[in-house]
């Protein structure tokens, strides 16, 4: 059975990740409405995947014996900025993100539990990827210019 403590660091990191998918969806209805269908599209398949976070810690808790939670989940940004930008902070977010999984092994670690630790190492791995693959849509951007941002939207749309 899962500690209290961890549960609710667990649960604490279920609120992060639909907070990070509230802040994809509301990204990809902005570059939705900017003209850049390619760019909501890949936002909106991430507002999916973090969602998706959420629902695996969830059922990892519950399997364990312990209780997951929904909670109060704060508003998010509406108003982002230029292709350039609106990437810039996916990265910025993802490294943030990866703080918090690291935070969260630190209590798997500190409470010895380690059936969690061997469960987050999927989402330590997860977020070596979200970073190298935000970071490269965001040197894209950079090398595509003003024009050839457009390409880079198409390129996003096929995810
Ligand atoms: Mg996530």
């Amino acid at each position: 059975m899962i500690k209290e403590k961890l549960q609710d660091a667990i649960n604490e990191q279920i609120i992060a990740e639909m907070w990070s998918a509230n802040l994809y969806l509301a990204m990809s209805f902005f570059m939705d409405k900017e003209g850049y269908p390619g760019m909501a599209h890949w936002l909106k398949e991430q507002w999916i995947e973090e969602n998706g976070h959420a629902f695996k810690l969830a059922d990892y808790v519950i399997r364990r014996g312990g209780k997951a939670k929904v909670d109060k989940i704060d508003v998010v940004p509406n108003d982002f900025g230029t292709p350039l930008e609106v990437f810039e902070q996916v990265y910025k977010h993802e490294r943030r993100v990866s703080e918090l999984i690291d935070k969260l092994v630190d209590v798997a670690i500190a409470e010895k539990d380690k059936a969690t630790q061997d469960f987050l190492m999927e989402f330590v791995r997860e977020q070596v990827e979200e970073e190298t693959t935000t970071s490269n849509i965001v040197e894209m951007i950079k090398k595509a210019g003003s024009t050839g941002v457009f390409f880079v939207d198409v390129k996003l749309g096929e995810r």
